[in-house]
């Protein structure tokens, strides 16, 4: 049946052309090739003809994750809340926040620092520092492998980086985590940096900004995670002490341990619009007390409401924000 009826068209286009040369031999001429491709198309859909082998057959997506070949990351992003896609450079000049919506995209220590320092410019703090294996940790693979794997996908030592630098002309040293890192996890190295970098900060008398972003301790390094909560309390309480000003900027998520900690412990605290800012999630909150949560529970405008924010500030405005907070409290 269907030979008969791809026979017809044959017959149909021979005809069209007026010539009895195989089908698509005279084709030589691009456009005229085009057009009659086209025209071809013409007669199959006129005759209803079932093209099978233009068809897919399957249903569904069928490609397994490990067949998925990657797409060049952040050239296009489409924003989570709005589902508007964005260009990368429109998200670098608009510091990665949607300009349909404002939404702030989820973005890492390299883009921070890029929106507050002065052009740029900066020094890494201890960026040598790696984390070990106290515990001998292993789950589905080896903690020593997870780090190493990590590090060479993110290009980044462990989840967080610290850097000294100016912002519109006033030293500041920044310590801002990694979500991309095992979900900006706190382990011994996060906790290390904080407290190199605050004994920098009272050595040399430069205010502090934390910008934390963290899924919480890393379980990986267990009570070695914990400590790190005490011992950046500490060192806080020397940084304050030392008169040195501490701000603390919570993203979007900051949970766990680091709000149980240092994020919380801010001279001032302030986070971005829309962050989700907790300690245990959710769903474990709503299973324990058994009852609804209010709408917008845990969001960056509720924690501010119940009073534990100072602040919420736009990342478009967040560095003309800090440097007046700094140099009000210089003067
Ligand atoms: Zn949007």
């Amino acid at each position: 049946m269907f030979l008969c009826q791809i026979e017809t068209i044959a017959f149909l286009i021979l005809e069209y052309h007026n010539c009895s040369l195989p089908i698509f031999s005279n084709f030589y001429d691009q456009t005229q090739t085009i057009r009659n491709f086209f025209r071809f198309f013409a007669v199959l859909k006129e005759l209803d003809i079932d093209m099978a082998w233009f068809k897919r057959e399957l249903k569904g997506i069928i490609t397994t994750t490990e067949e998925k070949k990657d797409t060049p990351e952040g050239i296009w992003n489409k924003c989570p809340q709005c589902k508007k896609p964005l260009h990368y450079s429109e998200q670098v000049e608009n510091q990665y926040v949607c300009h349909y919506c404002g939404f702030h995209l989820r973005i890492g220590s390299k883009e921070y620092f890029s929106v507050l320092f002065d052009d740029n410019e900066f020094t890494e703090l201890f960026p040598d520092l790696v984390s070990g294996d106290p515990l001998h940790f292993e789950d589905t693979k080896k903690y020593t492998d997870r780090l190493i794997e990590t590090q060479l996908k993110t290009g980044l030592k462990d989840a967080i980086r610290a850097a000294v630098g100016k912002i519109n002309g006033q030293d500041l040293v920044i310590a801002c985590m990694d979500f991309t890192f095992i979900g900006g996890s706190m382990g011994s190295v996060v906790g290390e940096k904080i407290a190199r970098s605050i004994d920098y900060c009272i050595e040399n008398k430069v205010p502090f900004l934390m910008i934390s972003k963290s899924g919480g301790a890393r379980m990986m390094e267990a009570a070695f995670s914990l400590m790190q909560m005490a011992k950046t309390s500490a060192k806080l309480a020397l940084l304050s002490q030392a008169k040195i000003p501490y701000i603390s900027l919570l993203t979007d998520p900051t949970t766990g341990g680091v709000t149980a900690s240092y994020a919380m412990l801010g001279d001032i605290n302030i986070a971005e619009p829309g962050a989700l800012i907790g300690f245990a999630g959710p769903r474990v909150i709503k299973e324990t007390i058994k009852k609804d949560l209010p709408k917008g529970f845990q969001t960056a405008e509720f924690v501010q409401e119940h009073g534990f924010l100072d602040f919420i500030v736009d990342r478009r405005e967040m560095k003309e924000e800090l440097s007046a907070f700094l140099k009000m409290i210089k003067n």
